[in-house]
């Protein structure tokens, strides 16, 4: 295909319908869902292949295995939540324990790519083996299928979809176009995976991280928690899915957990919210679709 665009006819991006209104489970107003991209070190080495070499720089990854995910894990135990963690192979392959404590603690495991590989346009090797090596990986270090996937760097193409949809995943959470979940139509018109769409406002990476590629103003409780209840209130009244963007490099390191646990605790509070794991809104989503179709 032509990369030049404008020899072309404008059409949107995604082809599916507007996102269905299904009630949510129990009478509740919306959904929540608590999720963590575990990136490992590899997503320090696929910013820049020297990285590999620069232990600092990895550093930063690393602390996610010695301090992040087990003060997590802590916290979600405390308050008997069960997340979605988005694991990348190579945090699989390089830190085997940690992974089989998140999957101990009752966690959904879901797919996160290998070397946390952006997706790209018409690369579709590279994205093949991104996938399979990352569904190899679960199969032997934890003997899971995943039901869900979040592309590393939230991209995502029409033939990654189809392939998605080949293997069996029963969602995708990388897509910013609905506060609802709604189901993808594949390039050839046919069903794809049910979207799980992200709020890019949780994504605490914004909030809480700098490092000197990208200095960023790390920003206050106050500020990321006026955001996040705003968003959540607004969602809730909208009757949508808050699906969360978190990094346990972020809401791992000290203030980024006093954020996260704060959240957590005034979602908590409200009866109206849904608590739950990617692959139970999907499943939700796929029952209220089965239903509505028989009707
Ligand atoms: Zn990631």
């Amino acid at each position: 295909m032509s990369l030049d665009y404008t020899s072309r006819p404008p059409s949107g991006a995604n082809q599916a319908p507007p996102a269905p209104a299904y009630p949510w489970p129990s009478g509740r107003q919306c959904a929540l869902m608590p999720a963590f991209d575990v990136d490992g070190e590899s997503v320090w080495l696929a910013f820049d292949a020297l990285s590999e070499q620069r232990l600092v720089s990895r550093s930063y990854g690393g602390y996610e295995a010695r301090v992040g995910v087990p003060k997590i894990l802590e916290a979600l135990a405390a308050r008997q939540i069960r997340a979605t963690f988005f694991v990348t192979g190579w945090a699989l392959d390089a830190q085997p324990a940690l992974c089989e404590a998140i999957a101990r603690g009752g966690h959904e495991i879901a797919h996160h790519g290998y070397w946390h590989q952006r997706p790209e346009p018409g690369q579709d090797d590279a994205m093949r083996q991104e996938l399979e090596m990352g569904l190899d990986a679960m199969r032997r270090v934890l003997g899971v299928v995943p039901a869900g996937y979040r592309a590393p760097y939230g991209e995502s193409v029409a033939s990654l979809l189809a392939m998605l949809q080949q293997r069996g995943f029963a969602y995708s959470s990388s897509w910013r176009d609905d506060i609802r979940p709604y189901r993808h139509v594949l390039a050839d018109g046919t069903p794809g995976p049910i979207e799980l769409p992200v709020n890019f406002s949780f994504d605490d990476w914004s909030y809480g991280l700098t490092h000197r590629h990208a200095p960023r103003t790390l920003m206050t409780r106050e500020h990321v928690m006026s955001i996040w209840k705003d968003e959540l209130a607004q969602t809730r009244d909208w009757g949508g899915l808050v699906s969360m963007v978190m990094h346990p490099q972020v809401s791992g390191r000290p203030k980024g957990f006093r954020i996260m646990t704060e959240f957590l605790d005034h979602a908590l509070a409200d009866d109206g919210i849904w608590i739950a794991t990617g692959a139970q809104i999907a499943a939700h989503f796929s029952a209220c679709e089965t239903a509505a179709a028989q009707r």
